[in-house]
Protein backbone atom coordinates (compact mmCIF):
# COMPACT_ATOMS: atom_id res chain seq x y z
CA UNK A 1 0.00 0.00 0.00
CA UNK A 2 1.82 3.22 -1.13
CA UNK A 3 2.23 6.02 1.42
CA UNK A 4 -0.07 9.00 1.66
CA UNK A 5 1.51 12.46 1.50
CA UNK A 6 1.46 14.58 4.68
CA UNK A 7 -1.49 16.94 5.22
CA UNK A 8 -0.47 20.24 3.57
CA UNK A 9 0.10 23.16 5.95
CA UNK A 10 -0.85 26.76 5.27
CA UNK A 11 1.50 26.71 2.28
CA UNK A 12 -0.20 23.64 0.77
CA UNK A 13 -2.96 23.64 -1.81
CA UNK A 14 -5.26 26.61 -1.32
CA UNK A 15 -7.96 25.79 1.13
CA UNK A 16 -6.48 22.36 1.82
CA UNK A 17 -7.28 21.14 5.24
CA UNK A 18 -7.00 18.12 7.44
CA UNK A 19 -7.45 17.39 11.08
CA UNK A 20 -9.76 20.39 11.54
CA UNK A 21 -13.53 20.22 11.78
CA UNK A 22 -14.76 17.26 9.80
CA UNK A 23 -17.45 17.91 7.18
CA UNK A 24 -19.78 15.07 6.29
CA UNK A 25 -21.08 14.71 2.75
CA UNK A 26 -23.54 12.05 1.70
CA UNK A 27 -23.98 10.35 -1.63
CA UNK A 28 -24.97 6.94 -2.86
CA UNK A 29 -22.46 4.16 -2.21
CA UNK A 30 -22.18 2.07 -5.36
CA UNK A 31 -19.03 0.05 -4.74
CA UNK A 32 -18.18 -1.21 -1.26
CA UNK A 33 -14.93 -0.57 0.60
CA UNK A 34 -13.37 2.04 2.84
CA UNK A 35 -10.68 4.39 1.53
CA UNK A 36 -9.01 7.54 2.81
CA UNK A 37 -6.52 10.04 1.46
CA UNK A 38 -6.18 13.48 -0.11
CA UNK A 39 -8.87 14.42 -2.57
CA UNK A 40 -7.92 15.62 -6.08
CA UNK A 41 -10.47 17.08 -8.45
CA UNK A 42 -10.55 16.37 -12.13
CA UNK A 43 -9.63 19.20 -14.51
CA UNK A 44 -12.66 21.10 -15.78
CA UNK A 45 -13.68 20.84 -19.44
CA UNK A 46 -12.29 23.60 -21.68
CA UNK A 47 -14.35 26.76 -22.14
CA UNK A 48 -14.67 28.06 -25.69
CA UNK A 49 -13.47 31.65 -26.21
CA UNK A 50 -15.60 34.06 -28.26
CA UNK A 51 -15.42 33.11 -31.95
CA UNK A 52 -12.97 35.06 -34.12
CA UNK A 53 -12.89 35.38 -37.91
CA UNK A 54 -10.93 32.57 -39.55
CA UNK A 55 -7.88 33.67 -41.56
CA UNK A 56 -6.48 30.33 -42.71
CA UNK A 57 -9.30 27.84 -43.29
CA UNK A 58 -6.91 25.11 -44.46
CA UNK A 59 -4.91 25.36 -41.22
CA UNK A 60 -8.10 25.22 -39.12
CA UNK A 61 -9.33 22.17 -41.05
CA UNK A 62 -6.00 20.45 -40.49
CA UNK A 63 -6.05 21.37 -36.79
CA UNK A 64 -9.55 19.93 -36.33
CA UNK A 65 -8.50 16.66 -38.01
CA UNK A 66 -5.32 16.56 -35.94
CA UNK A 67 -7.32 17.08 -32.73
CA UNK A 68 -9.64 14.15 -33.52
CA UNK A 69 -6.71 11.93 -34.42
CA UNK A 70 -4.85 12.91 -31.23
CA UNK A 71 -7.89 12.02 -29.11
CA UNK A 72 -8.35 8.69 -30.91
CA UNK A 73 -4.63 7.87 -30.65
CA UNK A 74 -4.57 8.70 -26.93
CA UNK A 75 -7.53 6.38 -26.33
CA UNK A 76 -5.95 3.61 -28.41
CA UNK A 77 -2.75 3.87 -26.33
CA UNK A 78 -4.74 3.63 -23.13
CA UNK A 79 -6.71 0.68 -24.52
CA UNK A 80 -3.45 -1.11 -25.30
CA UNK A 81 -2.32 -0.64 -21.70
CA UNK A 82 -5.67 -1.75 -20.23
CA UNK A 83 -7.35 -5.17 -20.03
CA UNK A 84 -10.86 -6.68 -20.12
CA UNK A 85 -13.87 -4.33 -20.05
CA UNK A 86 -11.65 -1.25 -19.75
CA UNK A 87 -9.74 -2.06 -22.95
CA UNK A 88 -12.98 -2.71 -24.84
CA UNK A 89 -14.54 0.55 -23.69
CA UNK A 90 -11.44 2.57 -24.60
CA UNK A 91 -11.23 0.91 -28.02
CA UNK A 92 -14.89 1.66 -28.70
CA UNK A 93 -14.35 5.31 -27.73
CA UNK A 94 -11.29 5.55 -29.98
CA UNK A 95 -13.49 4.35 -32.84
CA UNK A 96 -16.09 7.00 -32.02
CA UNK A 97 -13.39 9.72 -32.10
CA UNK A 98 -12.14 8.38 -35.43
CA UNK A 99 -15.62 8.38 -37.02
CA UNK A 100 -15.20 9.97 -40.49
CA UNK A 101 -18.62 11.64 -40.13
CA UNK A 102 -17.37 13.67 -37.18
CA UNK A 103 -14.40 14.79 -39.18
CA UNK A 104 -16.54 15.75 -42.16
CA UNK A 105 -18.88 17.73 -39.93
CA UNK A 106 -15.93 19.59 -38.39
CA UNK A 107 -14.61 20.37 -41.90
CA UNK A 108 -18.05 21.66 -42.83
CA UNK A 109 -17.94 23.89 -39.73
CA UNK A 110 -14.69 25.45 -40.90
CA UNK A 111 -16.19 25.97 -44.38
CA UNK A 112 -19.05 27.74 -42.59
CA UNK A 113 -16.54 30.16 -41.06
CA UNK A 114 -15.72 28.59 -37.67
CA UNK A 115 -12.27 28.07 -36.20
CA UNK A 116 -11.16 24.49 -35.41
CA UNK A 117 -12.29 24.49 -31.76
CA UNK A 118 -15.75 25.90 -32.53
CA UNK A 119 -16.12 23.63 -35.57
CA UNK A 120 -15.32 20.59 -33.43
CA UNK A 121 -17.73 21.74 -30.75
CA UNK A 122 -20.50 22.14 -33.36
CA UNK A 123 -19.73 18.75 -34.93
CA UNK A 124 -19.92 16.97 -31.57
CA UNK A 125 -23.15 18.78 -30.68
CA UNK A 126 -24.82 17.63 -33.92
CA UNK A 127 -23.50 14.11 -33.53
CA UNK A 128 -24.73 14.00 -29.93
CA UNK A 129 -28.22 15.15 -30.92
CA UNK A 130 -28.41 12.52 -33.65
CA UNK A 131 -27.39 9.71 -31.28
CA UNK A 132 -29.66 10.92 -28.46
CA UNK A 133 -32.61 10.91 -30.89
CA UNK A 134 -32.13 7.17 -31.47
CA UNK A 135 -33.05 6.51 -27.82
CA UNK A 136 -32.28 3.49 -25.61
CA UNK A 137 -28.77 2.16 -25.25
CA UNK A 138 -27.45 4.43 -28.02
CA UNK A 139 -28.82 7.53 -26.28
CA UNK A 140 -26.69 6.63 -23.28
CA UNK A 141 -23.64 6.60 -25.54
CA UNK A 142 -24.33 10.29 -26.25
CA UNK A 143 -22.74 11.14 -22.89
CA UNK A 144 -19.52 9.45 -24.04
CA UNK A 145 -19.32 12.00 -26.85
CA UNK A 146 -19.06 14.86 -24.34
CA UNK A 147 -15.80 13.48 -23.06
CA UNK A 148 -14.41 13.18 -26.58
CA UNK A 149 -15.63 16.71 -27.34
CA UNK A 150 -13.80 18.13 -24.30
CA UNK A 151 -10.56 16.43 -25.27
CA UNK A 152 -10.72 17.45 -28.93
CA UNK A 153 -11.63 21.06 -28.14
CA UNK A 154 -8.84 21.29 -25.52
CA UNK A 155 -6.35 20.03 -28.11
CA UNK A 156 -7.50 22.58 -30.67
CA UNK A 157 -7.30 25.40 -28.11
CA UNK A 158 -3.87 24.28 -26.91
CA UNK A 159 -5.04 24.04 -23.26
CA UNK A 160 -4.44 21.05 -20.97
CA UNK A 161 -6.67 18.10 -21.83
CA UNK A 162 -9.24 17.57 -19.13
CA UNK A 163 -8.63 14.29 -17.46
CA UNK A 164 -7.30 12.51 -14.45
CA UNK A 165 -4.88 14.27 -12.12
CA UNK A 166 -1.48 12.66 -11.66
CA UNK A 167 -0.18 14.09 -8.37
CA UNK A 168 2.40 11.33 -7.90
CA UNK A 169 0.78 9.92 -4.76
CA UNK A 170 -2.38 7.97 -3.93
CA UNK A 171 -5.52 10.09 -3.96
CA UNK A 172 -9.30 10.07 -3.84
CA UNK A 173 -10.64 11.21 -7.19
CA UNK A 174 -13.45 13.78 -7.11
CA UNK A 175 -15.30 14.69 -10.28
CA UNK A 176 -18.55 16.19 -11.35
CA UNK A 177 -19.10 13.05 -13.39
CA UNK A 178 -16.70 10.52 -14.87
CA UNK A 179 -16.70 9.41 -18.46
CA UNK A 180 -16.29 5.71 -19.25
CA UNK A 181 -12.88 6.55 -20.70
CA UNK A 182 -11.76 8.18 -17.46
CA UNK A 183 -13.09 5.38 -15.29
CA UNK A 184 -11.59 2.70 -17.52
CA UNK A 185 -8.20 4.45 -17.47
CA UNK A 186 -7.89 4.89 -13.70
CA UNK A 187 -4.40 4.07 -12.46
CA UNK A 188 -3.43 2.27 -9.26
CA UNK A 189 -2.97 5.63 -7.47
CA UNK A 190 -6.73 6.15 -7.29
CA UNK A 191 -7.99 5.03 -3.86
CA UNK A 192 -11.69 5.76 -4.39
CA UNK A 193 -14.08 7.69 -6.60
CA UNK A 194 -16.59 10.32 -5.56
CA UNK A 195 -18.78 12.04 -8.13
CA UNK A 196 -21.39 14.75 -7.83
CA UNK A 197 -23.59 13.18 -10.51
CA UNK A 198 -24.22 9.61 -11.65
CA UNK A 199 -26.41 6.73 -10.58
CA UNK A 200 -25.99 3.12 -9.50
CA UNK A 201 -26.23 1.78 -13.07
CA UNK A 202 -23.77 4.28 -14.55
CA UNK A 203 -20.55 3.07 -16.15
CA UNK A 204 -18.69 4.56 -13.20
CA UNK A 205 -20.53 2.32 -10.78
CA UNK A 206 -20.21 -0.81 -12.90
CA UNK A 207 -16.52 -0.38 -13.60
CA UNK A 208 -15.71 0.61 -10.01
CA UNK A 209 -17.44 -2.54 -8.76
CA UNK A 210 -15.57 -4.59 -11.33
CA UNK A 211 -12.27 -3.28 -9.95
CA UNK A 212 -13.25 -3.43 -6.31
CA UNK A 213 -12.69 0.34 -5.98
CA UNK A 214 -14.81 2.10 -3.31
CA UNK A 215 -17.13 4.55 -5.04
CA UNK A 216 -19.81 7.06 -4.11
CA UNK A 217 -21.97 8.82 -6.72
CA UNK A 218 -24.57 11.61 -6.48
CA UNK A 219 -22.54 13.30 -3.74
CA UNK A 220 -23.17 17.06 -3.85
CA UNK A 221 -20.42 19.31 -2.50
CA UNK A 222 -17.44 17.08 -3.25
CA UNK A 223 -16.21 19.42 -5.99
CA UNK A 224 -16.16 22.29 -3.49
CA UNK A 225 -13.40 20.58 -1.48
CA UNK A 226 -9.93 21.98 -2.04
CA UNK A 227 -7.37 19.66 -3.61
CA UNK A 228 -5.36 17.96 -0.87
CA UNK A 229 -8.19 17.90 1.68
CA UNK A 230 -8.10 14.58 3.50
CA UNK A 231 -11.30 12.56 3.14
CA UNK A 232 -12.53 9.13 4.07
CA UNK A 233 -14.92 7.39 1.67
CA UNK A 234 -17.29 4.60 2.62
CA UNK A 235 -18.47 2.94 -0.58
CA UNK A 236 -21.14 0.96 1.28
CA UNK A 237 -22.93 3.77 3.13
CA UNK A 238 -22.12 6.58 0.67
CA UNK A 239 -20.60 8.66 3.46
CA UNK A 240 -17.67 10.98 2.63
CA UNK A 241 -16.00 12.70 5.58
CA UNK A 242 -13.75 15.63 4.70
CA UNK A 243 -11.18 17.26 6.93
CA UNK A 244 -9.91 14.15 8.72
CA UNK A 245 -6.30 14.01 9.85
CA UNK A 246 -3.47 12.14 8.15
CA UNK A 247 -3.41 9.69 11.06
CA UNK A 248 -7.15 9.04 10.76
CA UNK A 249 -6.70 8.41 7.04
CA UNK A 250 -3.86 5.96 7.66
CA UNK A 251 -5.95 4.14 10.28
CA UNK A 252 -8.96 3.95 7.93
CA UNK A 253 -6.80 2.49 5.16
CA UNK A 254 -5.35 -0.04 7.55
CA UNK A 255 -8.85 -1.10 8.68
CA UNK A 256 -9.85 -1.53 5.05
CA UNK A 257 -6.74 -3.57 4.28
CA UNK A 258 -7.39 -5.92 7.21
CA UNK A 259 -11.04 -6.30 6.19
CA UNK A 260 -10.11 -7.12 2.60
CA UNK A 261 -7.51 -9.65 3.76
CA UNK A 262 -10.05 -11.26 6.07
CA UNK A 263 -12.62 -11.52 3.27
CA UNK A 264 -10.08 -12.76 0.72
CA UNK A 265 -9.12 -15.56 3.11
CA UNK A 266 -12.69 -16.89 3.13
CA UNK A 267 -13.47 -19.60 0.64
CA UNK A 268 -15.81 -22.47 0.07
CA UNK A 269 -19.49 -22.75 -0.66
CA UNK A 270 -22.12 -20.35 0.67
CA UNK A 271 -23.47 -21.43 4.06
CA UNK A 272 -25.35 -19.81 6.91
CA UNK A 273 -23.70 -19.99 10.35
CA UNK A 274 -25.51 -23.28 11.00
CA UNK A 275 -24.58 -24.81 7.64
CA UNK A 276 -27.69 -24.19 5.53
CA UNK A 277 -26.43 -24.06 1.91
CA UNK A 278 -27.06 -21.04 -0.33
CA UNK A 279 -25.06 -21.36 -3.55
CA UNK A 280 -22.82 -18.41 -4.47
CA UNK A 281 -22.81 -18.05 -8.25
CA UNK A 282 -21.30 -15.59 -10.72
CA UNK A 283 -22.89 -13.19 -13.18
CA UNK A 284 -20.81 -12.98 -16.35
CA UNK A 285 -21.08 -11.67 -19.90
CA UNK A 286 -18.28 -13.78 -21.38
CA UNK A 287 -15.44 -16.12 -20.39
CA UNK A 288 -13.27 -13.04 -19.73
CA UNK A 289 -15.41 -12.16 -16.68
CA UNK A 290 -14.80 -15.48 -14.94
CA UNK A 291 -13.00 -15.28 -11.59
CA UNK A 292 -12.23 -17.94 -9.01
CA UNK A 293 -14.45 -18.07 -5.96
CA UNK A 294 -18.01 -18.91 -6.97
CA UNK A 295 -19.72 -22.28 -7.13
CA UNK A 296 -20.57 -21.87 -10.80
CA UNK A 297 -22.19 -19.33 -13.09
CA UNK A 298 -25.75 -18.34 -12.20
CA UNK A 299 -26.29 -15.84 -15.01
CA UNK A 300 -24.44 -15.90 -18.33
CA UNK A 301 -25.79 -12.81 -20.12
CA UNK A 302 -25.27 -14.08 -23.67
CA UNK A 303 -26.51 -10.87 -25.33
CA UNK A 304 -23.38 -9.11 -24.02
CA UNK A 305 -21.37 -11.18 -26.53
CA UNK A 306 -23.24 -9.70 -29.50
CA UNK A 307 -24.27 -6.14 -28.51
CA UNK A 308 -22.46 -4.33 -31.33
CA UNK A 309 -23.08 -6.89 -34.05
CA UNK A 310 -24.68 -5.94 -37.34
CA UNK A 311 -24.90 -9.58 -38.46
CA UNK A 312 -26.36 -12.49 -36.52
CA UNK A 313 -23.70 -14.64 -34.82
CA UNK A 314 -23.43 -18.00 -36.56
CA UNK A 315 -24.12 -21.34 -34.89
CA UNK A 316 -20.37 -22.15 -34.84
CA UNK A 317 -19.46 -18.80 -33.38
CA UNK A 318 -22.02 -19.24 -30.62
CA UNK A 319 -20.84 -22.78 -29.85
CA UNK A 320 -17.27 -21.45 -29.45
CA UNK A 321 -18.33 -18.59 -27.14
CA UNK A 322 -20.43 -20.83 -24.90
CA UNK A 323 -17.87 -23.65 -24.87
CA UNK A 324 -15.20 -21.13 -23.74
CA UNK A 325 -17.21 -20.68 -20.54
CA UNK A 326 -18.38 -24.30 -20.14
CA UNK A 327 -14.81 -25.57 -20.44
CA UNK A 328 -13.83 -23.58 -17.35
CA UNK A 329 -16.93 -23.91 -15.17
CA UNK A 330 -18.78 -27.19 -14.81
CA UNK A 331 -22.13 -25.61 -13.79
CA UNK A 332 -23.45 -22.70 -15.88
CA UNK A 333 -26.90 -21.15 -16.15
CA UNK A 334 -27.11 -19.66 -19.62
CA UNK A 335 -29.68 -17.01 -20.30
CA UNK A 336 -30.96 -16.89 -23.85
CA UNK A 337 -30.57 -13.55 -25.62
CA UNK A 338 -32.19 -10.70 -23.69
CA UNK A 339 -32.52 -8.02 -26.36
CA UNK A 340 -34.41 -4.78 -26.06
CA UNK A 341 -34.56 -1.38 -24.28
CA UNK A 342 -31.14 -0.77 -22.80
CA UNK A 343 -29.63 -3.71 -24.69
CA UNK A 344 -30.70 -3.55 -28.34
CA UNK A 345 -29.15 -6.16 -30.62
CA UNK A 346 -28.80 -4.42 -34.01
CA UNK A 347 -28.49 -7.74 -35.87
CA UNK A 348 -32.10 -8.56 -34.98
CA UNK A 349 -33.25 -5.56 -37.05
CA UNK A 350 -36.24 -4.92 -34.79
CA UNK A 351 -38.17 -1.72 -35.52
CA UNK A 352 -38.11 1.11 -32.92
CA UNK A 353 -40.95 0.99 -30.39
CA UNK A 354 -42.77 3.73 -28.49
CA UNK A 355 -42.36 1.95 -25.19
CA UNK A 356 -39.53 -0.54 -25.61
CA UNK A 357 -39.38 -1.72 -21.98
CA UNK A 358 -42.93 -2.99 -22.44
CA UNK A 359 -42.48 -4.22 -25.99
CA UNK A 360 -40.67 -6.94 -27.89
CA UNK A 361 -37.82 -7.74 -25.53
CA UNK A 362 -36.33 -10.87 -24.00
CA UNK A 363 -38.23 -14.04 -24.89
CA UNK A 364 -40.83 -11.96 -26.76
CA UNK A 365 -38.36 -11.58 -29.66
CA UNK A 366 -39.20 -15.21 -30.38
CA UNK A 367 -42.71 -14.12 -31.43
CA UNK A 368 -41.26 -12.35 -34.45
CA UNK A 369 -37.93 -14.15 -35.03
CA UNK A 370 -38.22 -17.79 -33.92
CA UNK A 371 -35.04 -18.94 -35.69
CA UNK A 372 -32.87 -16.91 -33.37
CA UNK A 373 -33.89 -18.90 -30.29
CA UNK A 374 -33.66 -22.25 -32.08
CA UNK A 375 -30.11 -21.55 -33.26
CA UNK A 376 -29.08 -20.41 -29.81
CA UNK A 377 -30.57 -23.45 -28.06
CA UNK A 378 -28.85 -25.74 -30.56
CA UNK A 379 -25.54 -23.96 -29.98
CA UNK A 380 -25.85 -24.19 -26.18
CA UNK A 381 -26.70 -27.91 -26.34
CA UNK A 382 -23.79 -28.56 -28.70
CA UNK A 383 -21.31 -26.61 -26.52
CA UNK A 384 -22.50 -28.59 -23.49
CA UNK A 385 -22.04 -31.89 -25.35
CA UNK A 386 -18.53 -30.95 -26.45
CA UNK A 387 -17.37 -29.86 -23.00
CA UNK A 388 -19.36 -32.22 -20.80
CA UNK A 389 -20.57 -29.21 -18.77
CA UNK A 390 -23.86 -29.14 -16.91
CA UNK A 391 -25.55 -26.33 -18.84
CA UNK A 392 -28.88 -25.08 -17.59
CA UNK A 393 -30.83 -22.68 -19.81
CA UNK A 394 -33.31 -19.97 -18.87
CA UNK A 395 -35.38 -17.42 -20.76
CA UNK A 396 -35.67 -13.74 -19.81
CA UNK A 397 -38.95 -11.76 -19.56
CA UNK A 398 -41.32 -14.67 -19.20
CA UNK A 399 -44.79 -13.53 -18.12
CA UNK A 400 -47.10 -16.55 -18.39
CA UNK A 401 -47.27 -20.28 -17.82
CA UNK A 402 -47.81 -20.85 -21.54
CA UNK A 403 -44.63 -18.97 -22.41
CA UNK A 404 -42.71 -21.02 -19.85
CA UNK A 405 -44.15 -24.30 -21.16
CA UNK A 406 -43.41 -23.48 -24.79
CA UNK A 407 -39.85 -22.45 -23.99
CA UNK A 408 -39.25 -25.58 -21.91
CA UNK A 409 -40.56 -27.81 -24.72
CA UNK A 410 -38.29 -26.15 -27.29
CA UNK A 411 -35.20 -26.41 -25.06
CA UNK A 412 -35.85 -30.00 -23.98
CA UNK A 413 -36.40 -31.08 -27.58
CA UNK A 414 -32.87 -29.91 -28.25
CA UNK A 415 -31.39 -31.88 -25.39
CA UNK A 416 -30.93 -29.12 -22.81
CA UNK A 417 -30.57 -30.80 -19.43
CA UNK A 418 -32.39 -28.35 -17.15
CA UNK A 419 -34.73 -25.60 -18.26
CA UNK A 420 -35.83 -22.60 -16.24
CA UNK A 421 -37.16 -19.08 -16.56
CA UNK A 422 -36.29 -15.73 -15.10
CA UNK A 423 -38.87 -14.01 -12.96
CA UNK A 424 -38.65 -10.37 -13.98
CA UNK A 425 -42.32 -9.55 -14.47
CA UNK A 426 -44.70 -9.45 -11.48
CA UNK A 427 -47.16 -11.69 -13.37
CA UNK A 428 -44.58 -14.49 -13.35
CA UNK A 429 -43.93 -14.11 -9.62
CA UNK A 430 -47.64 -14.23 -8.87
CA UNK A 431 -47.95 -17.49 -10.80
CA UNK A 432 -44.61 -18.92 -9.71
CA UNK A 433 -46.20 -22.21 -8.62
CA UNK A 434 -47.89 -22.75 -12.01
CA UNK A 435 -44.76 -21.80 -13.91
CA UNK A 436 -42.66 -24.15 -11.79
CA UNK A 437 -44.94 -26.96 -12.87
CA UNK A 438 -43.50 -26.45 -16.37
CA UNK A 439 -39.81 -25.80 -15.67
CA UNK A 440 -36.98 -27.08 -13.47
CA UNK A 441 -35.94 -23.84 -11.76
CA UNK A 442 -36.57 -20.10 -11.40
CA UNK A 443 -34.10 -17.23 -11.25
CA UNK A 444 -35.43 -13.93 -9.96
CA UNK A 445 -34.09 -10.90 -11.86
CA UNK A 446 -34.63 -8.22 -9.23
CA UNK A 447 -33.36 -5.43 -11.52
CA UNK A 448 -36.25 -5.78 -13.91
CA UNK A 449 -38.67 -7.12 -11.33
CA UNK A 450 -38.33 -3.85 -9.38
CA UNK A 451 -38.61 -1.82 -12.59
CA UNK A 452 -41.91 -3.51 -13.49
CA UNK A 453 -43.25 -3.72 -9.94
CA UNK A 454 -42.75 -0.03 -9.21
CA UNK A 455 -43.29 1.22 -12.78
CA UNK A 456 -39.92 2.97 -12.47
CA UNK A 457 -37.36 2.98 -15.30
CA UNK A 458 -34.36 1.10 -13.94
CA UNK A 459 -31.95 3.63 -15.54
CA UNK A 460 -33.64 6.67 -14.00
CA UNK A 461 -31.29 8.42 -11.54
CA UNK A 462 -34.17 10.18 -9.75
CA UNK A 463 -36.09 6.97 -9.00
CA UNK A 464 -33.45 4.92 -7.21
CA UNK A 465 -35.50 4.83 -3.99
CA UNK A 466 -38.34 3.06 -5.82
CA UNK A 467 -35.90 0.64 -7.39
CA UNK A 468 -34.44 -0.36 -4.01
CA UNK A 469 -34.74 -4.16 -3.86
CA UNK A 470 -35.29 -4.00 -0.08
CA UNK A 471 -38.82 -2.69 -0.73
CA UNK A 472 -41.33 -5.06 0.94
CA UNK A 473 -43.46 -5.25 -2.23
CA UNK A 474 -40.53 -6.64 -4.16
CA UNK A 475 -39.53 -8.99 -1.35
CA UNK A 476 -43.08 -10.39 -1.26
CA UNK A 477 -42.74 -11.35 -4.90
CA UNK A 478 -39.38 -12.99 -4.20
CA UNK A 479 -40.98 -14.80 -1.26
CA UNK A 480 -43.78 -16.10 -3.49
CA UNK A 481 -41.19 -17.56 -5.87
CA UNK A 482 -39.13 -19.10 -3.05
CA UNK A 483 -42.22 -20.66 -1.45
CA UNK A 484 -43.27 -22.16 -4.78
CA UNK A 485 -39.76 -23.57 -5.16
CA UNK A 486 -39.82 -25.08 -1.71
CA UNK A 487 -43.22 -26.69 -2.34
CA UNK A 488 -42.09 -28.11 -5.69
CA UNK A 489 -38.63 -29.12 -4.47
CA UNK A 490 -37.04 -27.03 -7.23
CA UNK A 491 -34.27 -24.40 -6.98
CA UNK A 492 -35.16 -20.70 -6.94
CA UNK A 493 -32.23 -18.28 -7.14
CA UNK A 494 -31.81 -14.52 -7.33
CA UNK A 495 -29.52 -13.10 -10.02
CA UNK A 496 -30.27 -9.35 -9.98
CA UNK A 497 -27.97 -6.82 -8.26
CA UNK A 498 -29.77 -7.51 -4.96
CA UNK A 499 -28.00 -10.89 -4.76
CA UNK A 500 -24.62 -9.15 -4.38
CA UNK A 501 -25.76 -6.92 -1.51
CA UNK A 502 -24.46 -8.33 1.79
CA UNK A 503 -27.25 -6.62 3.71
CA UNK A 504 -29.90 -8.36 1.63
CA UNK A 505 -28.25 -11.77 1.23
CA UNK A 506 -29.38 -13.09 4.65
CA UNK A 507 -32.88 -11.74 3.98
CA UNK A 508 -33.05 -13.55 0.64
CA UNK A 509 -31.73 -16.72 2.27
CA UNK A 510 -34.40 -16.34 4.95
CA UNK A 511 -37.08 -16.07 2.26
CA UNK A 512 -35.98 -19.50 1.02
CA UNK A 513 -33.86 -18.57 -1.98
CA UNK A 514 -31.46 -21.39 -2.84
CA UNK A 515 -28.73 -19.48 -4.74
CA UNK A 516 -27.42 -15.95 -5.13
CA UNK A 517 -25.74 -14.95 -8.38
CA UNK A 518 -23.65 -11.78 -8.42
CA UNK A 519 -20.72 -9.82 -9.85
CA UNK A 520 -17.62 -11.89 -8.97
CA UNK A 521 -16.21 -9.09 -6.78
CA UNK A 522 -19.21 -9.40 -4.42
CA UNK A 523 -18.76 -13.10 -3.60
CA UNK A 524 -16.44 -12.81 -0.54
CA UNK A 525 -18.55 -10.18 1.23
CA UNK A 526 -21.80 -12.06 0.57
CA UNK A 527 -20.23 -15.34 1.74
CA UNK A 528 -19.18 -13.53 4.91
CA UNK A 529 -22.64 -11.99 5.44
CA UNK A 530 -24.34 -15.39 5.17
CA UNK A 531 -21.87 -17.02 7.52
CA UNK A 532 -22.73 -14.48 10.24
CA UNK A 533 -26.36 -15.59 10.59
CA UNK A 534 -28.09 -18.86 11.34
CA UNK A 535 -30.98 -19.86 9.10
CA UNK A 536 -33.36 -18.96 11.95
CA UNK A 537 -31.87 -15.46 12.12
CA UNK A 538 -32.13 -15.12 8.34
CA UNK A 539 -35.81 -16.07 8.58
CA UNK A 540 -36.53 -13.49 11.23
CA UNK A 541 -34.64 -10.84 9.21
CA UNK A 542 -36.80 -11.81 6.23
CA UNK A 543 -39.98 -11.54 8.29
CA UNK A 544 -38.96 -8.08 9.48
CA UNK A 545 -38.09 -6.97 5.95
CA UNK A 546 -41.41 -8.23 4.60
CA UNK A 547 -43.35 -6.33 7.16
C1 LIG B 1 -32.43 -8.60 -13.83
O1 LIG B 1 -33.29 -8.02 -14.51
O2 LIG B 1 -32.42 -8.59 -12.58
C2 LIG B 1 -31.34 -9.33 -14.50
C3 LIG B 1 -30.50 -10.08 -13.81
O3 LIG B 1 -31.24 -9.19 -15.85
P1 LIG B 1 -30.57 -7.90 -16.53
O4 LIG B 1 -30.01 -7.03 -15.45
O5 LIG B 1 -29.54 -8.41 -17.45
O6 LIG B 1 -31.75 -7.29 -17.23
MG1 LIG C 1 -33.43 -8.40 -16.61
Amino acid sequence: MPDLPPVPGPSGAPGARGGGTAVRLTGRGVSRGLAAGPVMRMAAPPVLPAPRPVRDAAAETALAAEALEAVAAGLRDRAAAATGDAAEILDALAMMAGDPMLREEAEQGVRDGLGAAHALDAAFTRHREAIAALGGYLAERAADLDDLRHRAVAFALGVPMPGLPSPGHPYVLAAEDLSPADTAGLGPDVLALVTEKGGPTSHTAILARGRGLPAVVACPGVMDLADGTYVSVDGATGEVTAGISHEEAVRARERDRRERERLAASSGPGRTADGHPVKLLLNIGSAADLRPGGEGVGLFRTEFLFLDRGLAPSFDEQVAAYAAVFARVPHVVVRTLDAGTDKPLPFLGLPPEHNPALGIRGLRVDRVLPDVLDTQLDAIAEAARRTGAEAWVMAPMVATRDEAAAFAARARARGVARVGVMVEVPAAALLADRILAEVDFLSVGTNDLSQYTFAADRQHPALTDLLDPAQPALLRLVAACAEAGLAAGKPVGVCGEAAGDPALAPVLAGLGVTSLSMAPVCVPVVRDALARHTLGECRSLAATALS
